[in-house]
């Protein structure tokens, strides 16, 4: 089996699991209820992924994620910091709450 995919938002690697699976491509989600599991396991190792039973569907697969993702638009998602003060920024933010910044993209 090949990982093609994670992510921690799992209706995102549900999705992209039936549009593989409809596309006739055989796929497993791992972890997929990874975050209501016992608390010993680190977060980090229980990222909802979509890999694929054939490694010869690994290519296909990996074009219909890309495409399903789009092109990049830029949208930042993480922690960031105010380009004109330096102040880290939690992510949800998008204006720096100490100088009323606008997040760069
Ligand atoms: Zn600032």
């Amino acid at each position: 089996m090949i990982k093609v995919f994670e992510d921690f938002d799992i209706t995102q690697v549900a999705h992209y699991q039936s549009v593989l699976e409809s596309n006739g491509i055989d796929t497993f989600m791992k972890n997929q209820f990874g975050t209501s599991g016992s608390g010993e396991i680190p977060f980090i190792e229980v990222v909802p992924e979509l890999w694929v039973l054939n490694a010869s569907d690994e290519k296909q697969a990996r074009s219909l994620i890309a495409e399903l993702q789009g092109p990049d638009t830029g949208e930042p998602t993480g922690p960031w910091e105010c380009a004109a003060c330096g102040t880290p920024q939690e992510a949800v933010f998008t204006h720096c709450w100490k100088c009323s910044e606008a997040r760069a993209a």
